[in-house]
């Protein structure tokens, strides 16, 4: 018989919400920093530990810059997909990557872009686990017109693994209707459009409900990063779950006094019919992995085989792999949870909450 947090941990999943510059384990961090002569202000471990929002948005963005050369992006991406297939039994990953936050190392987008790719392939033959890539915008460090810029770079150096842009950064600094215009340039190159959106670490005021509308309406997104604050307005959250939009919920937040509550946001987005990916986000930075994200929420929640299914499938039908992969992976998914579940002892499925603390 498997425990239920060993059956947790062996469910195939998806990661479709993860920064490359916040999955830097800390010792890679401390390392680069030295070879490239970046000055931290502290080790990485306490540059990690950090009081609101936008602090860790400073943090995010300072150990970007300890990436300088194509190797430097070959081992955090390759890092990056170990840690989710030993934590969680990743089998596919989407990851963002802001080019521009790398710049002032001295690095091009091609440079940093085929290191990337290096390190996928490499974790791929490796692991089994699969990644594409998705250019970011950080809103509160870029203007539109960096946006176009970035677009320009992906069409000049065109990658198979480059599928799709996404928007992150604080919603108060950049709100969506700022970059219709990148974001129709980035659907005329065939690219899959995200936005982070609704996050429930920004007031009511500064990441609204309307901005669901805004991204799906003017921005063309077909998928949405965070959405907490959607439930504030009822006929937008019931748009959103007829339309079936699939949400990258962050379940472990970077913000200790967010952890309990955004989790029971959590809870309710799914009670409202919306469609969840529980991701991981940043979790170099916040001290978690994909194992201890769905642990947790599962012990806290109360819930059990059918949600940890009915996440599985969902994330793999809201990845952007290409359609025949997607089913390959399918039936793979659909094989393994019917093995799983067969060993799972139908009396043992809740977790200990106290056992979750740590990741
Ligand atoms: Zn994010």
């Amino acid at each position: 018989m498997t425990s239920f947090s060993d059956y947790l941990d062996a469910v195939p999943k998806v990661e479709l919400h993860l920064h490359i510059a916040g999955a830097i384990r800390p010792e890679t961090l401390d390392e680069l920093a030295v070879i490239n002569e970046l000055r931290l202000p502290q080790p990485a471990a306490e540059l990690y530990r950090f009081g609101d929002f936008y602090e860790f948005l400073d943090a995010l963005r300072l150990a970007a810059l300890a990436l300088a050369t194509p190797q430097d992006f070959r081992r955090v991406a390759y890092e990056g997909i170990e840690d989710l297939h030993r934590h969680g039994n990743v089998r596919h990953a989407e990851l963002f990557f802001n080019p521009h936050y790398h710049m002032p190392s001295g690095i091009g987008y091609p440079e940093m872009v085929d290191g990337l790719i290096e390190g996928l392939e490499a974790a791929e033959r490796d692991f089994g686990v699969s990644a594409l890539l998705i250019a970011c915008i950080d809103r509160s460090v870029c203007l539109p017109s960096e946006a176009l810029q970035m677009l320009d770079w992906i069409s000049q150096h065109p990658r198979q693994k480059v599928v799709g842009i996404g928007l992150g950064g604080a919603e108060r600094a950049g709100p969506p209707l700022l970059w219709v215009e990148a974001w129709r340039q980035a659907a005329r190159l065939g690219l899959r459009r995200t936005a982070h959106l609704c996050e429930d670490n920004q007031a009511l005021f500064e990441a609204p409900p309307a901005h669901f509308t805004h991204c799906r309406d003017a921005l063309g997104c077909d998928r949405l990063d965070h959405g907490y604050n959607l439930l504030a307005d009822p006929t937008v959250t019931a748009r959103a779950a007829a339309e079936g939009v699939p949400f990258t919920v962050a379940c472990w937040s970077g913000m200790e006094f967010n952890r309990v509550p955004r989790r029971q946001r959590i809870r309710a987005m799914k009670e409202a019919g919306l469609t969840l990916v529980p991701c991981t986000d940043d979790p170099a930075i916040f001290g978690t992995n994909m194992g201890h994200c769905w642990r947790t929420l599962f012990a806290d929640l109360g819930w059990g085989p059918a949600e940890a299914r009915r996440f599985s499938l969902d994330g793999l039908a809201a990845s952007w792999l290409p359609e025949a992969q997607k089913a390959r992976l399918r039936a793979e998914f659909l094989a393994s949870l019917d093995a799983l579940e067969a060993t799972l002892d139908p009396a043992d499925h809740r977790l200990d909450l106290a056992v979750t603390r740590r990741a």
